[in-house]
């Protein structure tokens, strides 16, 4: 089923998320939700506080469905190492419309569980780097605008509240 995708400004997308204590039925139905939702919008991530759920959970497939070996799942995620950076151009499914230079790391190295409760470390470099610190920041209850500053951020920022004033936000 695919979820409603919640937009900058809305709860619990600004707050950090819980640990998933156990992977429930309800843990693999909302996965398969995340999963339909994300290949639907479409987009390479997707993170389980913007479908409305505050629990440390993202999916994420760089080759938006080409490649299945490309679909992960993490459950409960830590980093277990970042280096290096990159700046590029990124986005995100919940502030539609607005792109903006991001600095990542250039490389990550994430442990977690996957679906089936087995452990996982996932060594990425590149886009994959960048979508891991996208989503685990996700988790944290950031988004993207909230690593640019100034001008940039406020420009944003005020475009924002002027879509959700106008009801198109
Ligand atoms: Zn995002």
């Amino acid at each position: 089923m695919i979820r409603p995708i919640l937009r900058y400004g809305e709860q619990p997308l600004h707050d950090p998320a819980e640990p998933v204590a156990e992977i429930t039925a309800e843990i693999q139905r909302l996965i398969d939700d995340m999963i339909e939702t994300m290949y639907a919008a479409p987009g390479i991530g997707l993170a389980a506080p913007q479908v409305g759920v505050a629990l440390r959970v993202f999916v994420a497939d760089i080759s938006s469905g080409r490649n299945p070996r490309d679909l992960l799942t993490f459950i409960n995620p830590v980093f277990v190492e970042r280096t290096g950076s990159q700046r590029e151009e990124e986005g995100c499914l919940s502030v539609p419309g607005f792109n903006a230079n991001v600095t990542r790391c250039s490389r990550a190295v994430l442990t977690g569980l996957a679906r089936d409760g087995s452990e996982q470390t996932i060594e990425a470099t590149g886009l994959l780097a960048r979508c891991f610190e996208h989503e685990m920041d996700h988790l944290g209850g950031r988004v993207f605008v909230d690593h640019l500053r100034g001008l940039q951020r406020d420009l944003i920022v005020r475009r924002i509240k002027k879509l959700a004033r106008d009801g198109k936000w």
